[in-house]
């Protein structure tokens, strides 16, 4: 068992119970112990907890990423669970939901149990795994529903593709509602979708690559919509991008319908402007969008729409990367830059105040995934994030701890270094960039 710790003066923000004040805050025994200037009982106990100066420096739940491929089993030359889950530590993140697109797909029992045993023996970070809806993820078959929710799945999702099929849709909706577990939708339309590779709009046609419609995504978020509200099952929309996507999204909820989404930080700071120089590190799926696209999601993100902010971190090989634009696979890496990101897209330009950015990043995809946490009330479990929302830093691909180096970001100036990240009281991460800086 670590020793206890005690992060020492700086400013704790635990979003969903309102707190933000400057405070001590104490772990033992993998716990919170306490806020507070004196050491609680089972600190004190203790020979000698360990004093971390963090004056300056927010303290707050651990954040979580509910949408992450992790690559394993099958595809460990673009990430492994070692590699992925020090990257989310190195990124504030003490949880991550990976996604079954692997080789084979997570859609057994052993595979599920796999990536259990995986992370727990990596131990940098919880991993909840996401099972396949369909045996193999054909859009087809659906999986043994409930014995993978047994087996420690916490939502179900056919990623890296739509569950197209909208009778399989609902079967599905019918057999999680149950259960308490999401359908996480990969919202597209493959026919519209065709062989696309960025957003279909004016850029499109100036580069002359092919183009794929806002409406790829938003048909297959109506069409969800009244599944879940046929159903009474919970669809999650994945990687948000468009703004009727938004729209639609809203608009259901405000008929009750059980209908949750996430957005991405590139869909926040980038459009499809940026494509200009046929980069494949700004190739993903869906599509960088169009200005009102962008617009529409930050409202999202602000009037509560969107409840969560994830990464869709997405390692790929550098050879593979490395192609010209039509040829690269889609996606980029998003843990190691995630909350810089995202406080340069929200917080800078006082779109949300940090703790309701925290409450995205932290309790409500815990409340997604139906799971406990998210607090730093006494005697839950001490997962902790330390960042100095004011320290600038330069994004370096090089130095990532994710095999992957496809991100757009890399040379960017950011703020918000993450100095700590401690799972269940033991440190994860440690920055060598330690010190907080004085305001
Ligand atoms: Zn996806």
């Amino acid at each position: 068992m670590a020793s206890p710790l005690c992060l020492r003066g700086g400013r704790i923000i635990d979003a969903a119970r309102g707190i933000d004040r400057v405070q001590d805050l104490w772990i033992a025994g993998g716990r919170i112990a306490g806020l507070g200037e004196d050491a609680p009982a089972e600190v004190r106990s203790h020979p000698r907890p360990e004093v971390i100066p963090v004056a300056g420096a927010v303290i707050c739940p651990g954040l979580v990423d509910m949408h992450v491929h992790l690559r394993e089993p099958g595809q460990e030359d673009r990430e492994t669970i070692e590699t992925g889950t020090f990257a989310a530590a190195r990124g504030g993140f003490t949880t991550v939901a990976c996604m079954p697109n692997t080789v084979p797909p997570l859609d057994e029992r052993s595979r599920i149990e796999y990536v259990i045993r995986g992370a727990r023996e990596a131990g940098h970070a919880r991993v909840l795994p996401v099972a396949a809806v369909t045996r193999g993820q054909l859009g087809e078959a659906l999986t043994e529903i409930e014995e993978l929710a047994e087996a420690g799945a916490v939502a179900f999702s056919d990623d890296g593709k739509p569950v197209h099929n909208a009778e399989v849709m609902r079967r599905a909706l019918e057999l999680t509602r149950g259960l308490g577990v999401p359908v996480i939708q990969h919202a597209e339309d493959r026919d519209l979708k065709g062989d696309g590779v960025m957003h279909e709009g004016w850029a499109s046609t100036r580069l002359g690559l092919k183009g794929i419609p806002a409406a790829a995504e938003s048909v297959v978020v109506a069409r969800d919509a009244l599944l879940a509200e046929l159903t009474g099952g919970h669809v999650h929309v994945a990687h948000v991008s468009a703004a009727r996507s938004v729209e639609i999204i809203r608009r259901a909820k405000s008929r009750g319908i059980r209908m949750t989404a996430e957005t991405a930080p590139h869909y926040l700071v980038l459009t499809d402007e940026a494509v200009e120089g046929y980069d494949s590190r700004t190739k993903m799926n869906p599509p960088l969008r169009g200005t009102k696209d962008r617009e529409a999601l930050i409202e999202g993100v602000v009037d509560g729409t969107i409840d969560c902010l994830a990464t869709d971190h997405a390692p790929h090989t550098e050879i593979d990367k490395d192609n010209d634009f039509e040829s690269a696979p889609f996606g980029i890496v998003g843990l190691e830059t995630a909350l810089g990101v995202y406080l340069k897209a929200l917080v800078e330009p006082k779109h949300l105040s940090l703790s309701e950015l925290l409450l995205r990043l932290t309790v409500n995809p815990l409340r997604v995934l139906g799971r406990p946490g998210g607090t730093l009330e006494a005697g839950t479990e001490a997962d902790v994030t330390v960042f100095d929302p004011a320290r600038r830093w330069t994004v370096r691909a090089s130095e990532f701890a994710s095999k992957g180096r496809n991100t757009p970001f890399d040379g960017w100036e950011l703020r918000g270094r993450v100095l700590l990240t401690v799972l269940a009281g033991r440190i994860t991460f440690r920055s060598e960039a330690f010190e907080p800086s004085v305001r």
